[in-house]
């Protein structure tokens, strides 16, 4: 026979050495499970049949306001004005009396004058399955960043699907609306020369229309990334008084007027759509200007061999709570039929695909700044 098939009250000293060791075991476990309890990421509140707080967790005292009690303690963070907690002295009873534990996500929690979101789990401590509950456990954790980037992923995921969706529905209706463009082009010869004053008109709102889809159309492909140009190297300045010249049948029926101050020996930057960023930018910079002014036009060399370049003009400004906003895409302030709102969303994407970054701020005196940084390109590939 082995020995541990002995029976134990048999042995001599045998049982007191395993009181000693039992006692030794409560004694390290309960240092130890004090040492996990104060460990967890989790808030954790132990509280008796009365709701009375018997003990609770470091992470606890940081995330509520404690008190004698757990249901005043929980109340005290959420029934400030404008928010609507549950009855925790409710909900809690109730757990205690059916032991059905209860959870309630996104709480909103405030302490120190800051709303978190805390994730609330109630369940009931029981001693055996049929004896009440000896009280309860709060486990309380703070989702608050958890929730946000929920949200964040959610937007990214929900603009990249939007992006896919406008890029299929523009390939689409790409085709189609030229041909109409054209039909109707030809219609209006005709009726011009029939002299047909009303179906002219009729047809004229129609290519009015139809144009401003089109406008659209292409905003949405450049978007979607569909058009893309070589990666060349150019002057900075150059790509500038390109788009200056190409804006400027719209600049000259304005009455605004372009200075330019441009640092000399600047390195080349990779040109891309660059082009079309600083035609909208001027574009934007007209359309705030309706009475007229100034958009000034600089560039200097950045630390970090980047390019900068700025849009300043002397109009209306933003919202200063919109200098993000206006990025956004379908952001727009203009009148119905003249902005889209895909402008800047646009321009801030083909920038960042170069590495360079676009912000906006509203001038001390009044008006815009546009700023532009880009990497130069430091050897030719
Ligand atoms: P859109 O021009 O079609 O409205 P954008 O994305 O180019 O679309 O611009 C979004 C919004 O940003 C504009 O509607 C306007 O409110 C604001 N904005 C852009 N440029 C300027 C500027 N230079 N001055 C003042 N507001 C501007």
């Amino acid at each position: 026979m082995v020995d541990s098939q002995e029976p134990q009250s048999e042995r001599p000293g045998k049982a007191d050495d395993r009181l000693a060791t039992h006692d030794e075991h409560r004694l390290k476990f309960g240092l130890l499970g004090k040492s996990i309890f104060e460990s967890l990421p989790v808030g954790v509140v132990t509280f008796g049949p009365d709701l009375k707080i018997i003990d609770a967790n470091s992470q606890a005292v940081r995330l509520i306001k404690l008190g004698e009690r757990i249901d005043k303690s929980l109340a005290k963070g959420t029934d400030s004005p404008g928010m609507t907690g549950p009855n925790w002295t409710e909900e809690l009873k109730s757990t205690l009396s059916t032991g059905k534990p209860c959870r309630f996500d996104n709480v909103m929690y405030m302490l120190n004058s800051e709303t978190r979101l805390l994730r609330i789990v109630c369940t009931p401590l029981k001693r055996t399955k049929t004896s009440g509950a000896l009280g309860g456990t709060a486990i309380i954790e703070d989702i608050t960043e958890k929730v946000y980037m929920e949200e964040q992923l959610a937007n990214t995921e929900r603009l990249a699907a939007i992006g896919k969706l406008a890029s299929k529905v523009a390939h689409e209706l790409n085709n189609p609306m030229d041909g109409i463009l054209r039909y109707i082009n030809l219609a209006i010869r005709i009726i011009e020369a029939e002299n047909l004053e009303k179906p002219k008109e009729y047809l004229t709102q129609c290519r009015q229309g139809l144009m401003r889809m089109v406008q659209i159309v292409s905003e949405l492909l450049e978007f979607s990334r569909g058009a893309h140009t070589p990666f060349e190297s150019l002057r900075v300045d150059h790509i500038i008084e390109d788009a200056i010249k190409a804006m400027g049948p719209i600049v000259e029926a304005s009455k605004v007027q372009i200075l330019r101050d441009y640092a000399p020996g600047i390195p080349q930057i990779r040109s891309g759509n660059l082009f079309q960023v600083f035609c909208n930018l001027i574009k934007n910079a007209l359309d705030a200007m309706p009475d007229g002014g100034k958009l000034s036009v600089s560039t200097r060399l950045g630390a970090a061999n980047t390019a900068i370049v700025e849009f300043r003009d002397t109009g209306t400004g933003f919202v200063p709570d919109n200098s993000e906003l206006i990025f956004e895409p379908f952001f727009t302030t203009k009148d119905k039929g003249r902005g889209t709102g895909l402008g800047l969303a646009i321009s801030r994407d083909m920038v960042e695909r170069y590495h360079g970054r676009i912000t906006a701020e509203n001038a001390p005196g009044g008006g815009s700044i546009f700023t532009v940084h880009l990497p130069v390109v430091t050897k030719n590939l």
